[in-house]
């Protein structure tokens, strides 16, 4: 896997303040990591923005595409299903709605 050094800096991420972190999501069924996600602010993780997944690279650009021609994301493991996508109105940006019953969050250990 690629080496991540790089914290993406945009509007969005200045939009919620400075504080950004890297997360290594998890099912909660099987353990297993389903994607590293940078998260940009505080709160909840309720939804992930297309644009902020880094891992693995089938999740990676599909805020590009149509948003009918994006699958839920499915656990590798388990199979699992843990985020649907929609549009996130407010700021007409695509993500995947996650909930808290499938999904565990841990803050990714960066190598530097
Ligand atoms: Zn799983």
């Amino acid at each position: 896997m690629a080496k991540i050094n790089a914290l993406k800096r945009d509007k969005y991420k200045s939009a919620r303040g400075g504080h950004s972190r890297l997360l290594d999501l998890h099912c909660r069924k099987c353990n297993n990591v389903i994607a590293v996600y940078q998260k940009d602010g505080p709160g909840n993780l309720r939804r992930l923005y297309m644009d902020r997944i880094l891992e693995p690279e089938k999740l990676v650009g599909l805020q590009n595409k149509n948003i009918k021609d994006v699958s839920p994301i499915k656990c590798d493991k388990c199979g699992s299903v843990v985020g649907m996508p929609y549009i996130y109105k407010k700021e007409k940006r695509k993500a995947f709605r996650v909930s808290h019953d499938t999904i565990v969050r841990r803050i990714k250990k960066l190598n530097s």
